[in-house]
């Protein structure tokens, strides 16, 4: 960020509850210990946002230079007498070296801003041990888990999010006002406790993505191998030819569509069980099982797992003529068709169901990029309930009828020609549709009035077994009441 950018202020018009330039936290000091990175950023990101600042160095004159010229590079004993809120931008291996700090630090706010390069690298948090270093400070941990970059590109970009944690309220008030004005949104994560998990989250790979990504992988070789034996080992075995040179593309490309499609399709099923098990216990209020809780939590994943699938299916299936093997077999079937006098080759149902199963496929993608975009949060948190679900569902569902029918526009015949199995084993599409049909047809079976009415009713709080009373929107969208039982 030039100097220049310094003096304009980062942070535009906020939506929130309360303006951040009333609080109490708006143009106060803020001292900073510390003249390395995240220093820096913050300093810079603190000046800009309305406060002063002054940072505490070991050598003052040497860093100045890198701080903006509001802010104030002093040393460290001199900037912590002129605040009471101090961010210490220092790593947890030179904590004890602040300790000479002790006395003018007494009955300060410390924020705690460190990492960790493990996961419970140690058996207490930074913070936890900051605060036994200083008893007589107050400390907050917070700001970890945003990065230098991310407070220096401002409120337009990056995460958002600052978790804080401390045992004193008051303490930690302070601290989430100042990252409101900030621009952050500062999130309660409760006592000082907590200060280990936040410690821990910059340093988690992926989470929420392990299962998916194994599924994803899981089936993918799965596929692989099934293809693998269909298109390279079956024809080396029963005709000797060798066909290794179709493992990277030909292989490749009829493994993904397999795996977005039945990731597609596992973006629904736990829907359908999740429905299966309110119609058999005839409530919403059972817990479902684990496994189930964890599927459905994990079907966003499952879905953008899909569409990068079937987005390389799409880019794979463009290179296909361009392969030097495919300009082969073109000539040797041209030079075949000359040597046999063949002119007219034209097959009227070959060509429909070519031009049928490629609109169909740009169709199904066009439709996986919307879900996809949909489910990024900036996208989602700008559309309201109704908008989200008939994206996600509705178009989801669409897109998995669309992706059936592109299924089906390819095999059109083949799964009823015997030609077509090799040791026994059908094509390996036709394996593909089990899933996809069974959440397709379970989903029309869930749309059919009787069972549709009851889903609705059990999902308005009516429970099998009891007397409640429910209100439910007629077909005209107005609502009637009643008394009901289960046994209605
Ligand atoms: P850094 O560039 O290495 O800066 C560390 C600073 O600590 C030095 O510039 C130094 O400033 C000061 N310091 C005080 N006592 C020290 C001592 N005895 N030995 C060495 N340095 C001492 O590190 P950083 O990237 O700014 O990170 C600082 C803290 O922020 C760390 O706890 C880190 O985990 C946390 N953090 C960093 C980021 C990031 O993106 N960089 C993100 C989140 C959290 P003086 O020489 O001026 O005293």
């Amino acid at each position: 960020m030039s100097r220049g950018d310094m003096a304009k202020p980062l942070l535009g018009h906020r939506s929130m509850e309360g303006d951040p330039s009333t609080m109490p936290a708006a143009g106060r000091t803020i001292g900073v210990l510390g003249s390395g990175d995240f220093a820096r950023s913050l300093a810079i990101r603190l000046v800009c946002s309305g406060f002063k600042v002054v940072v505490g160095s070991r050598n003052p004159k040497r860093k100045a230079g890198l701080f903006p010229s509001a802010a104030e590079v002093t040393f460290q004993a001199e900037a912590v007498k002129k605040t009471d809120v101090i961010f210490v931008a220092v790593f947890r291996e030179h904590y004890s070296t602040l300790c000479d700090l002790a006395d003018v630090l007494a009955g300060k706010i410390l924020v705690d801003v460190s990492n960790n390069t493990e996961v419970n690298h140690h058996k207490e948090s930074n913070a936890e041990y900051l605060a036994s270093l200083f008893p007589a400070c107050t400390v907050v941990k917070g700001f970890n888990v945003v990065s230098a970059w991310t407070l220096q590109s401002g409120a337009r970009d990056g995460n958002k999010q600052v978790l804080i944690c401390s045992n004193n309220q008051e303490a930690k008030r302070t601290v989430a006002e100042i990252a409101q004005v900030m621009g952050f949104t500062p999130v309660d994560m409760g006592c000082m406790s907590s200060a280990c998990e936040i410690e821990n989250i910059p340093l988690r790979l992926l989470p929420a993505w392990k299962i998916p990504i194994l599924l994803a992988l899981g089936l993918f070789l799965c596929f692989f191998t099934y293809n693998l034996i269909r298109q390279v080992i079956h024809p080396y075995i029963r005709e000797q030819k060798n066909k290794l040179y179709k493992i990277p593309i030909e292989v490749v490309n009829t493994t993904l569509p397999c795996v977005a499609y039945v990731m597609l399709s596992l973006v629904y099923l736990p829907g359908v069980l999740a429905a299966c098990s309110q119609l058999y216990y005839g409530t919403k209020y059972r817990r479902f099982p684990d496994w189930l809780d964890q599927w459905l939590q994990h079907r966003k994943q499952i879905g953008l797992l899909s569409f990068f699938c079937a987005a390389l299916h799409a880019v794979y299936s463009l290179c296909l003529p361009m392969r030097r093997s495919h300009r082969y077999q073109l000539i040797e079937t041209a030079v075949k068709q000359a040597m046999e006098k063949k002119m007219n080759i034209w097959v009227e149902e070959e060509v429909w169901r070519m031009e049928i199963y490629i609109s169909v496929g740009i169709i199904a993608l066009g439709l996986l990029s919307l879900l996809a975009i949909t489910s990024l949060p900036s996208i989602a948190n700008s559309l309201n309930w109704r908008e989200f679900s008939f994206i996600q569902s509705t178009l989801g569902y669409i897109a998995l009828v669309i992706s059936t029918l592109h299924t089906l526009t390819y095999g059109w015949s083949r799964a009823f020609d015997e030609n077509q199995y090799k040791f026994y084993l059908p094509p390996t599409y036709t394996l593909t549709l089990l899933v996809p049909c069974t959440v397709i047809l379970a989903k029309v079976i869930f749309i059919l009035p009787c069972i549709r009415q009851r889903l609705l009713r059990i999902r308005r709080g009516w429970e099998k077994g009891r007397y409640v009373k429910f209100v439910l929107p007629s077909a005209t969208g107005e609502y009637s009441s009643g008394e009901t039982s289960s046994n209605v």
